[in-house]
């Protein structure tokens, strides 16, 4: 059967982050310009449109950080800022002509299926429809800042914002300001402000493993020599990629003294960067190396030899009009708290009601934990397949990885569903149960299950975030759109 016009194949994106965007040029790579890309914000980027606070950066190199099919010789460092990441999604969206393909502002509220099309119904937020033949879902998962549980958290007066959403327009130059959470976004904040303010209080749950970031700035020679032979580029990028996933045993599995290792790197760079032994204590992790996402800093113990930087470790009582009180009795007055809790998990549920084959929901089809063939397919759900979705993301190396993997994944089904004039491919109920079931086996041999509270598992203690194992071994099972896994509707 020959494939079908064009216009009769419409293709919908959710989201115009990384995922977003890397789907879309490939697709035009593919010679397929079918697509709509709807973005709820008024800008492309995700999170790093999003995340703009002091310091903010990525802490995998940018070479492995971007997509191997748009890479770029000019990186001013090793590990570029939120800004340099935001100004590289922009440029090639603009390079690949998406924005005429963009809805922006226009939100996704519902979809639901029609068996006799084969073809899923959008809803937008404006009250306006959208009839796709596949959805490529790319909506992230750290997106919707976590606000704390914190007693009197709203009955504070003075500044209060959540890193996520920082606020520019107010200056913390002379100020006494409280940052609540010690995370990865924690971890490149305190540094960056600590310079700035009068004062600084840093609220600390649980403290972090951290090790050295050796970033450095590349030169202009540098960067003309990777322009000229792109070859260098390439090597740059799976040299750093390998030497992740070589270390990746040390950061995911759950083995003592691949830990010890971790944990000795790490406590050396604890006493390099702090003197004091008290403070060291305090800033001394409890749990298994990687159990919790791993920090990379070279600034941030160091932060609080200043005198200006106090390690808050009693636990927060509550919070009153003009500060923080804790457990101990101790009330500390702020002009300003800085939230850094992180973010609501996309995973724990469905963004909006989605409705699959037979009226199903895919809440229904998750209320044990999401799950999905691959992280992409869920059973009941044909022609709809998510990006960066359940049991993707790794504890070690770029997440981009994965998602390249997966865009030529979507690419294959397209191919098929288009190519064959298939009315739906649905991935086979018994395929994704034995996927995750080896999955879910494999797990019980991962360190993130080892005792320490993590955004990585749901409150039940299960794992649907992070990926068992390395990334070239998802690439090799996941970038192919095997047929038989799918039952295949004409
Ligand atoms: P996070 O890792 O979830 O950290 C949240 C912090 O807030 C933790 O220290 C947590 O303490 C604390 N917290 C939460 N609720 C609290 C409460 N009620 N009272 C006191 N403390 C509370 O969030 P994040 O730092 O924003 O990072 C989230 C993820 O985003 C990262 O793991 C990473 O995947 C990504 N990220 C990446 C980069 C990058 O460079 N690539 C940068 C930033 C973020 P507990 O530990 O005790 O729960």
């Amino acid at each position: 059967m020959n494939a079908p016009p064009e216009n009769d194949f419409p293709i919908a994106i959710i989201g115009a982050g990384f995922a977003g965007i890397g789907t879309a040029i490939q697709l035009k790579k593919a010679g397929i310009h079918s697509f709509t890309i709807f973005e709820r914000a008024a800008e492309v980027g995700g999170t790093w449109r999003d995340n703009t606070y002091p310091g903010a950066a990525c802490d995998v190199p940018s070479h492995a950080y971007s997509l191997s099919f748009e890479q770029s010789p000019n990186w001013s460092r090793r590990f570029a800022e939120s800004g340099e990441i935001q100004d590289y999604l922009l440029s090639i969206t603009d390079k690949w002509k998406l924005r005429e393909h963009i809805r922006f502002e226009e939100e996704i509220v519902e979809a639901r299926f029609d068996e006799d099309s084969g073809s899923w119904t959008l809803t937008t937020g404006k009250g306006g429809s959208f009839t796709a033949r596949v959805v490529v879902a790319c909506a992230g998962g750290l997106v919707n800042p976590a606000w704390p549980d914190i007693k009197g958290l709203q009955s504070f007066t003075g500044e209060l914002f959540h890193t996520a959403r920082w606020n520019h327009d107010y200056d913390l130059a002379g100020r006494r300001v409280a940052v609540i959470g010690t995370g990865a976004s924690a971890v490149q904040v305190v540094p960056n402000i600590a310079r700035e303010v009068e004062h600084l209080d840093v609220y600390q749950r649980t403290p972090a493993w951290v090790v050295p970031k050796r970033d450095k700035v590349y030169s202009e020679r540098f960067k003309r020599l990777l322009t000229r032979f792109p070859i260098l580029l390439h090597a740059s990028r799976y040299l750093k990629y390998w030497l992740s996933e070589l270390m990746g045993p040390v950061v995911f599995l759950d083995n003592e003294r691949l830990s010890k290792l971790g944990e000795k790197g790490s406590l050396a760079h604890l006493e390099a960067q702090v003197q004091d032994p008290e403070l060291r204590k305090k800033l001394k992790p409890d749990f298994q190396f990687g159990c919790k996402r791993i920090l990379i800093s070279d600034d941030y113990w160091a932060s609080f030899e200043r005198p200006n930087v106090e390690l808050v470790t009693d636990p927060i009582e509550e919070i009153k009009s003009t500060g923080i009180q804790s457990k101990d009795g101790t009330f500390r007055p702020v002009d300003a708290i800085i939230v850094a809790t992180g973010f609501d998990l996309g995973l724990a549920s469905a963004p909006f009601p989605i409705t699959g084959l037979g009226g199903r929901t895919i809440d229904d089809a998750w209320k044990e934990g999401a799950v999905a063939y691959k992280g992409m397919s869920v059973s009941g759900f044909p022609n709809w397949f998510i990006l960066m979705g359940p049991n993707t993301g790794p504890g070690h190396t770029s997440v981009l990885v994965f998602t390249e993997a997966q865009i030529a994944h979507v690419l294959g089904a397209i191919k098929k569903i288009r190519g064959k004039g298939l009315r739906y491919v649905n991935v086979r109920q018994a395929v994704q149960d034995r996927y995750n079931e080896k999955l879910q086996d494999r797990m019980k041999h991962m360190v993130w299950h080892t005792g320490c509270n993590s955004w990585y598992l749901s409150p039940d203690g299960s794992n649907h975030s992070l990926y068992p194992g390395f990334a070239a071994e998802y690439v090799l099972r996941a970038r192919r759109f095997r047929t038989r896994d799918y039952e295949i509707v004409r």
